[in-house]
């Protein structure tokens, strides 16, 4: 397959290696040129432009920050630039694995398939480890033709695919998944620091909820506790990873959900609001695990 991968960021930049390595030809283009030509020495063509990276494909995936950069990319801005829709040749398809609003998500498949084209949301979990390791979970929102068309090129990206429900529903679930990951990764760092201010060792503490009943996610796999767990952004000066303003976004656009269809979400709600206070700190772009400094504020006092 020819694909056109926009978007070569933390998660970007991995993921269009897999596809190299599965020996697709793949086109790539960043804002960002040191991004995308990083992809140079992979094999990747590195495109000036839009219109040059989508020319000729069969795929387009995009993997962008949130649903303005998508909407714009997708259906151009209001200062007259051209959109992808407007761009490619019959037949292109479309998969957009950003987290995103499903509002923007849903506009943009109708959009596509009004001329023609097939889209699919399919944001992803995994992180850059599950990114580079090629086991992402995607979660497709779209119809069940695109969800199985799409599929095919996936696989060379993750292990599990999941088809969550018409379009936008992908990104739907991605929300809820986020919703409880920046509740999880609260309460970690939460019980971490009590154990610490308590005298436990955190390696001791984290061993010991590994096997009782608070084990979860981040203490298996990305424990914010620094000098715990080598190979995470904790182990180094908290690089991303996911950046904790990409968290923020997320817990928001979980906010704005529960806001549509007047749920209740006090759990969400206090963790978006301990985000936006860590960012207030300066961790916009350090790791969303960087929540444990929040907790060890008097450390540095
Ligand atoms: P990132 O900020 O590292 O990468 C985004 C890239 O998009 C940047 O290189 C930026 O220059 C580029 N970009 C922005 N606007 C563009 C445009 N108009 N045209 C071309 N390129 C453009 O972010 P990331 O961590 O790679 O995350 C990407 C998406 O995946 C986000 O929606 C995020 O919420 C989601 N996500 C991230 C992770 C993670 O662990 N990092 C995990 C799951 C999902």
């Amino acid at each position: 397959m020819k694909i056109a991968f926009i978007g070569l960021g933390n998660m970007g930049n991995p993921m269009a290696k897999n596809l190299l390595a599965a020996g697709h030809q793949v086109n790539v283009f960043d804002l960002n040129t040191e991004a995308s030509g990083a992809l140079a020495s992979e094999g990747a063509f590195v495109a000036s432009s839009l219109e040059a990276v989508v020319n000729e494909v069969d795929w387009v995936i995009t993997m962008l920050p949130a649903g303005k950069h998508v909407r714009e990319v997708y259906l151009g801005d209001h200062d007259g630039g051209v959109g992808l829709l407007k761009m490619v040749a019959p037949n292109t398809r479309f998969i957009d694995s950003s987290t995103i609003d499903p509002d923007s998500a849903r506009l943009v498949a109708s959009e596509a398939d009004k001329q023609g084209f097939s889209f699919v949301d399919a944001p992803v979990s995994g992180g850059v480890a599950g990114a580079q390791a090629g086991t992402l979970t995607f979660i497709v929102g779209g119809t069940d033709e695109g969800f199985n068309q799409a599929k095919s090129v996936l696989s060379a990206m993750g292990k599990n695919i999941f088809h969550a429900g018409k379009a936008g529903d992908g990104q739907m679930a991605k929300i809820c998944n986020n919703l409880l990951l920046g509740i999880i990764m609260s309460g970690t760092c939460e019980a971490l620091s009590l154990g610490i201010d308590n005298g436990l060792d955190p390696q001791v503490l984290s061993d010991i909820m590994l096997q009782s009943s608070g084990r979860n996610w981040a203490l298996e796999l990305y424990n914010p506790c620094p000098g715990v767990m080598p190979n995470v952004p904790a182990a180094n000066q908290y690089q991303p990873g996911f950046m904790a303003k990409l968290m923020l976004k997320d817990l928001g656009l979980g906010l704005e959900a529960a806001t549509s269809s007047e749920s209740p979400i006090p759990m969400g709600t206090l963790a978006r609001n301990l985000y936006a206070f860590h960012l207030a700190n300066g961790y916009s772009e350090k790791d969303f695990s960087s929540l444990f400094a929040f907790y060890r504020q008097r450390d540095d006092a």
